[in-house]
C-alpha cells in the first residue's frame, strides 16, 4: 500500500469560502454545497449558485459515493513532492449527488476502469487530510 503520508507536497489554497470544506476533509467527511433556491448540489464550493445565480447555498454531507468519470495516470508531477508515487492516477469523479470532483484516485490491485464505482477516502498526505478516491470493496467483490 503506498505511503502517502510521508509526502513533502503543498497543501490547498484555504480560503474563507472553502474551509468548512477542508475543515470536513480534516475529519474525515466530504461536504458540498446545495442550493436552497433550485435544489442542485454543488462542488467546488462557490459563493452563488451556478445553476440560478441565489445566494442560498448550505454545505451539507455528501454520500461519499460516485463513479470514475475520467482519468489520467501522471509519471511526471507538476511538483516533485509527489515523485515518491509517481505513476499515481488522478480521475473526475461523478459524486452520487451530480457535481464533478477531481481526486486522487488511491491505486486498486486491478486496472482502473471509467464507470468504476468509487468511495471517498480520506487520506494523510503532506502533513494534511486530502480528499481522495478509492475503487468500492462493493465493485471488486462483484467482478
Ligand atoms: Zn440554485
Amino acid at each position: 500500500m503506498t505511503d502517502y503520508s510521508t509526502l513533502e507536497v503543498p497543501g490547498p489554497t484555504i480560503t474563507d469560502l472553502t474551509a468548512p470544506f477542508w475543515e470536513a476533509v480534516s475529519e474525515g467527511r466530504l461536504i458540498i454545497q446545495r442550493c436552497g433556491s433550485c435544489g442542485e448540489a454543488v462542488f467546488y464550493p462557490r459563493a452563488l449558485c451556478p445553476h440560478c445565480w441565489a445566494d442560498a447555498l448550505k454545505w451539507e454531507d455528501a454520500s461519499g459515493h460516485g463513479r470514475l468519470k475520467s482519468f489520467s495516470e501522471i509519471w511526471k508531477p507538476g511538483h516533485p513532492g509527489w515523485l515518491p508515487v509517481a505513476p499515481y492516477c488522478v480521475g473526475l469523479v461523478d459524486l452520487a449527488e451530480g457535481p464533478t470532483m477531481l481526486s486522487h484516485i488511491i491505486p486498486a490491485d486491478r486496472p482502473v476502469k471509467i464507470g468504476a464505482e468509487l468511495v471517498f477516502a480520506p487520506t494523510h498526505a503532506g502533513g494534511r487530510v486530502l480528499p481522495f478516491f478509492k475503487i468500492s470493496d462493493q465493485a471488486r467483490s462483484s467482478t
